[in-house]
């Protein structure tokens, strides 16, 4: 069967008649039916071939090279996601198949920015991350700066989950060179897909000399620039739109153009030597809880973690960080059994005063931490990182206090 040849196979899930098109990859066969349609069939599925016709045809799949002429070593990290997806033509679902080199070869400009290195690290939709998989990431952190002498990382993640990795990230790995991830809405196949911006702008901004975890992803729209978000201010704010993540109670540390290779700082950052120092701590207790508060909501759900031995609880409380009071009793329950229990608020935007209102005292004197501007979703891993870490009395005294930048303690205007 060659390229050109009209063919009639009978695979595993019925029959397809078509022409067969180029394929970079040889496991597949591409074709396009008569219909205009493309798929694409795994060979090991064919179970017999037809060839019905030849058309002539000259074509020529363009090589790439792996090879970079700039000496800096930037590292992609591959986790799953959009970003590191492509359609499966059978069923039209988007799989999570790419590895690292794939992204290379699907942006072959990351190569005139740097020398990229890469792996798969795991390869999920990160709608199934959980906290030991933050582990996993943290540990292949440490391994390419230490061995491959990484200046910089980028890491492929699903959009669903990105900040609450990009969070862990954060308290959980210490060093000097920027650890920058990146997701897409859309995957590479697609005319919209933001794929191609978004991986450029992680690679210009893993190059920059800062420190620390962030988030670069499209900042508007069309194809302009992306941001540089902060990895524990900023959250998904959109189910769809390419420009979903928005950075809460700040502004984004730069924007990105990726096409004129430019990156303008528009909020403060921590500059970096980038000497290739890291330090990583994979404790995490993973018993601890985030809860919305509603009305109507049974204060037992408390209780049911509470007797499940849960060391944490986070409540996503309403405005200033309140609760129903008939839940207090339930919140009692819990502090009486030295579980640490922290107010943030579902707002979002704005910060936890428990000063304000007669139920925010109540909830204050009962010993319910109110946790300033921070994230529900930051609360919640920072209080796993600190319980896995310190006793509860020290964890008490550090859930409200500034370790990585979680906490602005003066709100800024121009942040909403
Ligand atoms: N559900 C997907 C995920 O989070 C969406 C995406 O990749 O953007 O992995």
């Amino acid at each position: 069967m060659e390229v050109g040849n009209y063919v009639k196979l009978k695979t595993k899930s019925g029959e397809f008649e078509g022409l067969v098109l180029p394929s970079t990859d040889n496991n597949v066969v591409n074709l396009k039916l008569k219909n205009g349609y493309n798929i694409g069939i795994l060979k090991d599925n064919i179970l017999d071939y037809q060839i019905l016709g030849k058309r002539e045809v000259s074509y020529k799949i363009p090589s790439i090279s792996l090879e970079s002429k700039e000496k800096e070593i930037i590292s992609i990290l591959s986790t799953g996601g959009t970003v590191a997806s492509k359609v499966d033509y059978e069923t039209g679902a988007v799989h999570p198949s790419f590895t690292a080199e794939d992204l290379i070869k699907a942006v072959p400009e990351l190569l005139d920015l740097a020398k990229i290195k890469g792996r798969a690290v795991m390869n999920i939709l990160s709608e199934n991350m959980k906290p030991s998989y933050w582990v996993e990431i943290v540990k292949a952190i440490e391994k390419e700066i230490k061995n491959e002498e990484a200046k910089g990382i980028v890491i492929a993640h699903g959009t669903d989950t990105l900040s609450y990795t990009a969070a862990a990230l954060s308290f959980m790995v210490d060093t000097d060179i920027p650890i920058i991830l990146v997701g897409a809405q859309r995957s590479s196949d697609r005319p919209s897909s933001d794929a191609y911006l978004n991986l450029i702008g992680s690679v210009l901004a893993a190059k920059e000399n800062i420190k620390g975890v962030y988030v670069v992803m499209h900042g508007e729209s069309s194809d302009t620039f992306c941001y540089l978000h902060k990895g524990v201010k900023v959250r998904k704010s959109h189910s769809s739109r390419r420009d979903a993540f928005k950075t809460i109670n700040s502004i984004p540390i730069a924007k990105i153009y990726p096409l004129e290779r430019k990156v303008e700082y528009i909020n403060k950052v921590e500059k970096s030597k980038k000497e290739g120092y890291v330090k990583i701590n994979t404790n995490l207790e993973e018993k601890v809880a985030l809860i919305k508060v509603y009305p109507g909501m049974d204060g037992e759900i408390i209780n049911y973690y509470v007797d499940k031995e849960y060391k944490g609880i986070v409540l996503e409380g309403t405005g200033l960080g309140h609760a129903p009071e008939y839940i207090f009793d339930n919140i009692k329950y819990a502090i009486d059994n030295n579980v640490i229990v922290c107010m943030t608020t579902q707002t979002i935007n704005g910060r936890v005063n428990l000063n304000v209102y007669s139920n925010g005292r109540k909830l204050k004197s009962m010993g319910v931490i109110g946790c300033e501007d921070m994230l529900p979703e930051v609360a919640y891993v920072k209080l796993m990182y600190l319980l896995g870490n310190y006793d509860v009395e020290e964890a008490k005294k550090l859930i409200n206090k500034n370790l990585v930048g979680e906490i602005e303690y003066r709100s800024r205007f121009d942040a909403y």
